[in-house]
């Protein structure tokens, strides 16, 4: 199984979270958030300035396959734009940039930096990639592996973003 950006930022949000999605149990359509974020992201993607453009990289390290797609990549600037509804979960946004930003590192491609852009809050961070980063990187991908292959669920983490995740029913309808 391949380790993708996605579930490095739902790891990041919640390995539970992360488990249930990457073992196919999708409640997506029933979270306000996702919709809310897809409306966004394909407004933003219709405006894409042609300087931007998509790109699908792949790697392997470690044995670990390593996928990622790019909406918005400046290659002139090596400028990696995302764009986020909320800050929220600004954390697994940023470790979601920085796994991009490695991807294009093991692909021969160094010095990128990503924008994490909040339209809706009027702001923005630059995410930019060190040494330590990778290192937690390559935990993380191991990590993601060991659960994608586990038959146990981690536990619930119990926290106020709870609330907002589209498997709040599932993880506490019976609490
Ligand atoms: S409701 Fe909380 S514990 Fe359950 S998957 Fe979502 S973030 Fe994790």
């Amino acid at each position: 199984m391949s380790v993708n950006g996605t579930l490095i930022q739902l790891f990041h949000i919640c390995p539970r979270e992360m488990w249930l999605h990457t073992h196919g149990i999708n409640m997506e359509h029933t979270s306000e958030t996702v919709y809310d974020g897809k409306l966004l992201h394909e407004t933003s993607y219709s405006q894409r300035p042609e300087k931007y453009t998509e790109i699908t990289l792949s790697a392997c390290f470690n044995n670990i396959p390593l996928t990622g797609k790019i909406d918005f990549y400046d290659a002139k600037q090596k400028i990696i734009h995302e764009t986020k509804r909320s800050d929220k979960a600004e954390v697994a946004h940023e470790w979601q940039a920085k796994f991009y930003i490695w991807l294009l590192l093991l692909n021969d491609i160094p010095d990128v930096q990503a924008i994490l852009e909040y339209p809706k809050l009027r702001t923005s961070t630059t995410v930019q990639l060190t040494s330590y980063d990778i290192q937690h990187l390559t935990n993380t991908i191991t990590t993601i592996q060991h659960l994608q292959q586990s038959d146990k669920c981690p536990d619930k983490i119990k926290s106020k973003i709870c609330k907002s995740c589209s498997y709040y029913e599932l993880c506490y309808i019976e609490e």
